[in-house]
């Protein structure tokens, strides 16, 4: 498709996200697409296994290269990201890990935001850091000029986060992208905690987004997923030699580069078919049916999310217990321009408030709430509660979860689309605890007890083997 058809063909975000994408079942008509388990497909004949492998028929082959139901996830994601194509992948690590080293070798550079998911430092630091590939982290994202400064002539990729957390900083979009198209390179953008209802990067200057289908695009809770999303923008032909790997011959397109074949699809051709395939993170093709199930009310579940947020950022904001509530829908918060420019949907539903009482007060009011989940996990239907000092930024240091400014009393929420003066009642137990100076609860309602058994079966669950929990990864 032209850009002039697709912009003929698309339809308002709703529409899409219920139609966008579908082919009709030609053997039996069903409305919902059907659920394809199956590992591999047939060949018709001797002819026709030579034509899929060679490209020239473009049929599936192997559920690892391709399979139908993971096709129309994928078709649906592009088109609400109002981009060319995505590849949709287990997991949103599998997503960042696909779509950086699509981009990057060994002796290459990477400028990030420092605000990112930690499992997203972790891959940078460690694990892409062991393969030779280096990163330099930006501390405030708003500080352009720290972009610029940050460059290296081995530079090839620019890393943010739209919405990143728990300290909901938005991100300047247009701003790291045109720093980074003056350094010659991409931008990559994590849109997880957005979603493409609150803002699709693509349209502000991003090049490639990245999500964990996890959290909003399921919304359910119920498996993972990750998609990585090419905007198709970047010319990678403007500077061959930074990408030799999408630019020179390769015997298996006949001597064509990947730029040559696929024009301004190299990218996510080269990403699919020599890094997804190879490393393997293939969805399973029932997850990918849920996660189309989710992705079918994103607008209506995303607009009560982000409505719910505010109104519990605006709530906390009054309360005397709370030193700061980090929702960059407050007019005070210094996020606030940005928000109104690249998010006039809303800021979404993961934010933060610190209590004046630190760990022992954060520790009060979380064990004292009853409908939040105590959980790692965002964007679930149900609002979940987390205290990332002791989780997800335990293995930080204090100097540096100060620097990040994640004190010892912050608190992060996840809010959900429950009624919202239900989850405010919830809170005012949180704080009516702390106010109390207690930790003990279960008197207060009768809610304790009707899911008393939950501790009993969490009990019988660490019976099951796990394996070691890397708490920055959760
Ligand atoms: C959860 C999350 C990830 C990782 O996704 P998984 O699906 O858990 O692998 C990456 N980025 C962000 C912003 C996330 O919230």
């Amino acid at each position: 498709m032209t850009d002039e058809e697709r912009a003929d063909a698309a339809h308002g975000f709703a529409t899409e996200q219920v139609h966008g994408g579908f082919v009709p079942d030609a053997a039996h008509g069903a409305r919902v697409p059907a659920i394809h388990m199956s590992s591999g497909f047939v060949f018709d004949d001797f002819d026709q296994a030579r034509e899929r492998f060679a490209g020239s028929d473009d049929g599936y082959t192997y559920t690892r290269l391709g399979n139908p139901t993971n096709a129309d996830v994928e078709r649906r994601v592009a088109l609400l990201e109002r981009s060319a194509e995505a590849i949709l992948v287990g997991s949103g690590q599998a997503a960042v890990t696909v779509a950086l080293l699509g981009l990057l070798q060994a002796g290459d550079h990477v400028v990030s935001a420092r605000s990112i998911y930690e499992g997203t430092r972790g891959l940078l630091v460690q694990n892409l850091g062991r393969l030779g590939i280096e990163v330099d982290f930006v501390g405030d994202a708003r500080d352009l000029d720290a972009w610029a400064a940050a460059v290296r002539p081995n530079t090839k990729a620019f890393f943010a986060e739209t919405i990143p957390n728990p300290k909901n900083d938005v991100l300047d979009i247009t701003g790291v992208a045109d720093v980074a198209h003056r350094a010659g390179v991409p931008l990559v953008v994590d849109n997880t905690l957005a979603t493409p209802y609150l803002v699709r990067p693509v349209e502000h200057g991003a090049d490639i987004v990245v999500h964990s289908a996890s959290k909003f695009l399921s919304g359910h809770g119920a498996g993972l997923g990750g998609v990585v999303v090419d905007g198709g923008t970047f010319d990678w032909s403007a500077a061959p030699e930074r990408w030799t790997h999408l630019t020179s011959p390769e015997r298996s397109l006949g001597g064509q580069s990947y730029v040559e074949r696929f024009g301004s699809r190299a990218f996510v051709v080269y990403a699919r078919d020599v890094i997804a395939s190879r490393i393997g993170p293939t969805p399973s093709p029932f997850n990918a049916f849920l996660l189309r199930q989710g992705i079918e009310t994103l607008s209506l579940r995303v607009e009560r999310h982000s409505a719910n947020a505010l109104a519990i950022a605006e709530y906390l904001d009054q309360q005397p217990e709370v030193t700061s509530v980090d929702h960059a829908g407050l007019a005070s918060s210094p996020f606030h321009d940005l928000a109104q420019r690249y998010l006039p949907r809303g800021a979404g539903s993961v934010f933060a408030f610190t209590l004046a009482g630190g760990e022992a007060a954060a520790r009060t009011f979380i064990d004292a709430v009853e409908l939040f989940s105590r959980m790692t996990h965002l964007g679930d239907v149900r609002s979940l509660i987390l205290h990332p000092a002791t989780t997800t930024h335990a293995g930080r240091t204090p100097e540096e979860r100060a620097e990040q400014g994640i004190d010892d009393g912050l608190i992060r929420l996840s809010v959900g689309i429950e009624d919202v003066a239900d989850l405010v009642r919830d809170l005012e137990r949180g704080l009516a605890a702390v106010r109390a100076g207690r930790v003990d609860t279960a008197a207060s309602t009768g809610l304790e007890a009707r899911v008393g058994s939950v501790s009993d079966l969490a009990a019988l669950a660490h019976t099951v083997p796990q394996g070691h929990v890397i708490a920055e990864e959760l």
